[in-house]
């Protein structure tokens, strides 16, 4: 039996989380799940959004699904975690669980409307540091500046993670993402930590682009990439950039992966605009809840899911309505579990 700590979070949060463990649940997976509370809500109760018991479930399961929590825009909102502080609950959660790096994968699914076809890219975010440092003041009043930290440890433990994956999952070429013609120091790091450790893995294909360069051909031909590895702020804008190209927030899973523990999130946040309504898309969770069963080992599990998954999409009676659809997120969420329900025993096992 899988032990893993839940997050429902804040906004749709709940609902996701809910439409995800429901999935689960049903796909005969050994999962025993440990609820934790974080986030806004938990802030705005009294407690702490991050309060020490996340950390100690954490600490005994290993494994996280983790709803989105909300942070305040524009005024500051400390997250403490013991003398340190962070500006939102999931970077105070990735920093301090050491989770080095973001997998975020992007494809088309059947059924669901976008601009292009044949998308089928996976994006490893490097996690731990570059402007994420948080790192900022005020030189005077008018003026206020940020630090971007770039290690050589760091770039090359992701590149690595990044070709390990490939290993497992049959991928085939890395792209290293950067933007070193101007800041030479920082993203020439990060680029020459990829090339180096690129040369050690010489059967897979590796190349190398320019942000922009990258953006440009993104949203003209992002069928041409398989996997892109990127430091923390070019990864996070890139991988809604392709989750835009595959159909949206509400279909973008991902996993933080760190050497103790895994925490699975999907892209999106906490949607306070549709909160509490039942129009949340379930999916990208779902998705997150699958990388997790797979990463767990529980993989038959996680193709009953996908098969189910795939089979409401293909059918198009039961989507949310960023899908174009008018069911709401229980909707789809029953129909995910009642197909799983009519697959042959021991499908995909
Ligand atoms: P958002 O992702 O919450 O929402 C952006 C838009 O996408 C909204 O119109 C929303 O309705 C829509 N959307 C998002 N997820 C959807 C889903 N599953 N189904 C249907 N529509 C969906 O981004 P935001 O508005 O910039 O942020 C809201 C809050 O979430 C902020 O407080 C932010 O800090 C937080 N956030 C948290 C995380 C996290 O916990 N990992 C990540 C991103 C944002």
């Amino acid at each position: 039996m899988h032990r893993v700590t839940l997050i429902p979070g804040d906004g749709i949060g709940p609902e996701v989380t809910r439409a995800a463990r429901e999935i689960v649940d049903a796909s005969g997976a050994a999962l025993e799940w440990e609820i934790a509370e974080a986030g806004m809500a938990t802030g705005n109760a009294g407690g702490l959004p991050l309060p020490p018991a996340v950390f100690d479930s954490i600490a005994s399961t290993g494994v996280v699904l983790k709803g989105p929590t909300q942070t305040p825009f524009g005024e500051p909102y400390p997250v403490q975690v013991g003398d340190r502080v962070y500006p939102s609950v999931a970077i105070a959660l990735r920093k301090e669980l050491k989770l080095f790096v973001n997998v975020r994968p992007a494809r088309n699914y059947p059924g669901i409307r976008s601009r292009f076809e044949n998308v089928d890219i996976v994006i490893f975010r490097e996690n731990s540091e570059d402007l994420y440092v948080a790192d900022e003041r005020m030189v005077d009043a008018d003026t206020a500046e940020a630090v971007k930290r770039i290690t050589r440890g760091a770039s090359e433990r992701v590149t690595r993670f990044a070709f390990d994956y490939m290993q497992r999952t049959g991928r085939r070429n890395l792209t290293a993402v950067h933007k070193s013609n101007v800041l030479k120091l920082t993203d020439g790091l990060f680029l020459q930590s990829a090339q180096t450790v690129a040369k050690s893995h010489r059967a897979f294909g590796f190349d190398t682009r320019v942000i922009d360069a990258l953006c440009m051909e993104l949203v003209t031909r992002p069928e041409a990439f398989d996997c892109l590895v990127l430091p923390n702020l070019y990864g996070d804008i890139v991988s809604d950039l392709a989750a835009g190209l595959v159909g949206g927030l509400g279909v973008a899973p991902g996993a933080n992966i760190g050497e103790a523990c895994a925490m699975f999130e999907a892209v999106h946040g906490s949607a306070p605009d549709i909160a509490g309504q039942d129009r949340a898309n379930p999916m990208a969770m779902i998705l997150s809840a699958v990388m997790l069963l797979r990463y767990v080992g529980e993989d038959a599990a996680a193709n009953r899911i996908d098969a189910a998954l795939l089979a409401v999409l293909k059918d198009g009676r039961q989507l949310t309505r960023d899908l174009g659809g008018s069911a709401g997120t229980r909707g789809m969420t029953q129909a995910i579990v009642e197909n799983m329900n009519r697959q042959p025993a021991g499908r995909n096992g």
